[in-house]
């Protein structure tokens, strides 16, 4: 979608993927080789500007391998953080940035003592490549403990209070080059099972768009970050409580494409391109649908009025993220309209909008 957003502004493209069947080879130039062959990575950044990632489990050792040799944006250290949950969790209570109250967990004693400092019901997530609600396991009661145990076998986590917000909100933002920074609208985000379903936007609140801005801003300055960002946050009882940041365009700013003056992408590309940052006023209201794996038959969701289709092209494995559909309507109603026909037919519950 970076690609998507940069081809019309007359930019290359040339991608690092481990997998050869990475559906960007469709589009461009893809080397497809072990984030640890450095003959590949050579090759990958040869007489490139700029390099960026969108996705934040590539391997450190890699990405530094690049950033040694060509610029790379958004900068290492929004990696190193968002890659490991008790950093990122370090940089919210530093900044003075709300968050669940977690302990640290690295054998069963801790686990018993963090249970017994978070109490139940709390949420046990593994440090490092969690994602999509995967390495996470939910903690009512001590017989919950034994799956944490083996969870914990693998590696560090935390544990921390299970939020019981009134709804999940995140923020995206981009920052250029020159440190001027630009803020979309706040989205409302519906998960299943850990898994983005629904995005709305935007969420007309003043106050806690104040806070989120506050709170994003905070953290793009402390990164020293160049690119997209997005925070992702609790509400409760009219606060806000930040969950975690992906330093990269977000799924939960998909709706950008057609439903803001600028795209995330095309912004991303702009940051790091340093090139003015366009405007991120939203055109009417969006409503994004992910379509997870099997999707449903793609005549079925063209003929649902407004419905702008994105497909991956990725293999249909099951409950995995092969495309979204956005509705762009004058109203969050209008939007729902459409997109309540898509989520009843892929027999999803309907919440207001
Ligand atoms: P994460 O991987 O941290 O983004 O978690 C994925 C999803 O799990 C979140 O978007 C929430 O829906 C849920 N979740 C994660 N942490 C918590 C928490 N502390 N309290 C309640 N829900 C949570």
């Amino acid at each position: 979608m970076l690609a998507l957003a940069g081809y019309p502004l007359g930019i290359n493209f040339r991608f690092f993927d481990p997998n050869s069947g990475a559906p960007v080879g469709q589009l461009g130039e893809l080397i497809a080789a072990p984030y640890e062959d450095e003959q590949a990575l050579l090759r990958f950044v040869k007489d490139v500007d700029v390099v960026t990632y969108e996705f934040e489990s590539v391997p450190l050792a890699a990405a530094s391998f690049v950033a040694e040799r060509v610029r790379m944006h958004p900068p290492l250290r929004s990696l190193e953080i968002s890659q490991d949950r008790r950093r990122e969790k370090e940089m919210f209570t530093r900044l003075g940035i709300p968050a669940a109250p977690m302990r640290e967990v690295g054998s069963a004693a801790d686990l018993a003592a963090a249970v017994g400092a978070v109490k139940y019901p709390a949420i046990a997530k593994t440090t490092t490549l969690g994602y999509d609600g995967k390495g996470q396991i939910a903690l009512n009661g001590a017989a919950d403990l034994a799956a944490a145990e083996q969870m914990l076998a693998k590696g560090p986590m935390i544990v921390e209070e299970r939020v019981a917000f009134k709804r999940e909100l995140s923020l995206l933002a981009v920052r250029g080059s020159s440190g001027a920074a630009a803020f979309y609208p706040l989205t409302e985000n519906e998960h299943d099972d850990g898994i983005l379903r629904v995005s709305r936007a935007p969420v007309n609140d003043l106050q806690l768009l104040g806070k989120a801005v506050e709170y994003a801003g905070a953290i793009l300055t402390d990164l020293n970050h160049v690119g997209a960002l997005a925070l992702e946050m609790f509400e409760r009882d009219g606060q806000l409580l930040a969950n975690e940041i992906a330093p990269r365009v977000h799924n939960s700013g998909h709706w950008t494409i057609e439903g803001a003056a600028t795209s995330q992408f095309e912004n991303h590309l702009r940051a790091i391109l340093s090139l003015p940052l366009g405007s991120t006023t939203p055109i009417g209201s969006s409503v994004m649908v992910n379509l997870l794996g099997p999707p449903p038959a793609l005549e079925d969701v063209m003929r649902m009025e407004g419905a702008h289709v994105h497909m991956y092209g990725k293999a249909a494995t099951e409950r995995r993220k092969v495309g979204h559909v956005t509705f762009v309507g004058a109203t969050m109603e209008e939007a729902m309209q459409s997109a309540g026909v898509l989520l009843a037919m892929m027999g999803e519950r309907v919440s207001a909008a």
